[in-house]
């Protein structure tokens, strides 16, 4: 069967009637760009910065960030997609040049966009990086993880439009938001009447862990917090139905993305744009295919009314 997915992993992902869904990759810098090109990526819906920024003694500068970013939007083909995530750090993987104070709970703490918030030259210069970055061919995006209010967004987004006014009025990039804080799929409706918010990407790793208040790395807890539990579906239903009757998108970035079994839940949930570990693509686009629509949304009906994970999956036979 693997042979049979590679051999049509460069064909869109359609349903058989015909609904095509977005199979992009999350990458981590231009050699994995290379790699979602060869492996039927249709684009990267999440590239993770922190990999410009680990592993150095000090923080990359403007040119430098820029170089990466071009080279990953050459990478890709014209017009394909390029979500590129601001750096996402915070007390639990601290950065040598980058104070954060060591806290209590880094989980809930200054970590992902409040970094940025805390310490805006970072966030600027990186914002300088993306822009310069855009019209290399691939479409850019630009997406901020751990926004959890509606003044996160603002603060965020004026410094965009500072940004953008500044130093790049034509460049072309959309602006979205991580999906990964509970409180974002919950008002859903009311991000998504927020200026200037084009899209959104359910982060499903963070997401599950804040809303079952498990830690995705906890040695006892790690096998309890599933993606498939239907309170994490029924937060991204209800986000699906909201943003699309602003016309904004939605994806997925988490690992449920990778999953076989939850493709056909997430897509008859609303999920317009999957973006998956390199090698899960071609299972990936197989799933879709395998499915029509209308038993995606039969399917992604009875998940949300399932009580646990187990009674999720066993909807979704995996032979
Ligand atoms: C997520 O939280 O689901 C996500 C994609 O981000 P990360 O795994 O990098 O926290
Ligand atoms: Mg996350």
């Amino acid at each position: 069967r693997k042979a049979e997915e590679e051999a049509r992993q460069d064909e869109p992902a359609v349903t058989r009637d015909g609904h095509q869904v977005a199979v992009v990759a999350n990458i981590g810098g231009v050699e994995d760009a290379r790699r979602a090109m060869a492996t039927g990526a249709e684009g990267v819906g999440l590239l993770r910065s922190e990999f410009v920024f680990m592993g150095r003694a000090t923080a990359p500068t403007e040119e430098e960030q820029a170089a990466v970013y071009a080279d990953c939007a050459r990478a890709l083909r014209p017009g394909q997609p390029l979500v590129i995530r601001t750096l996402d750090v915070g007390g639990d993987k601290p950065l040598a040049y980058l104070p954060i104070p060591k806290e209590e709970n880094p989980f809930l703490g200054v970590r992902g966009v409040r970094v940025g918030l805390e310490q805006p030259e970072v966030l600027r210069t990186q914002l300088r990086a993306i822009l310069a970055a855009a019209d290399e061919g691939a479409a850019l995006h630009v997406m901020f993880p751990m926004i959890a209010t509606i003044d996160d967004w603002r603060r965020t987004k004026a410094i965009v439009d500072e940004e953008r006014a500044a130093h790049a009025p034509d460049a072309h990039v959309s602006v979205g938001i991580m999906m990964e804080v509970p409180s974002v799929a919950v008002m859903a409706k009311q991000f998504a009447a927020e200026d200037g918010c084009d899209f959104f990407s359910v982060g499903t790793n963070d997401l599950t862990s804040y809303t079952l208040a498990m830690d995705r790395g906890h040695p006892k807890l790690a096998a309890q917090v599933d993606p498939c539990n239907p309170a994490i579906l029924t937060l991204i239903g209800g986000a699906a139905e909201a943003l699309h009757a602003r016309g904004k998108w939605l994806g997925v970035c988490g690992s449920v993305a990778s999953d076989p079994q939850a493709v056909p839940i997430l897509v008859g949930l609303g999920v317009d744009e999957l973006s998956c570990s390199i090698p899960a693509i071609p299972a990936v686009k197989a799933m879709v295919r395998a499915y029509d629509l209308a038993t995606c949304r039969d399917l992604a009906a009875r998940a949300v009314s399932c009580s646990t994970p187990q009674e999720v999956r066993a909807l979704v036979p995996m032979d």
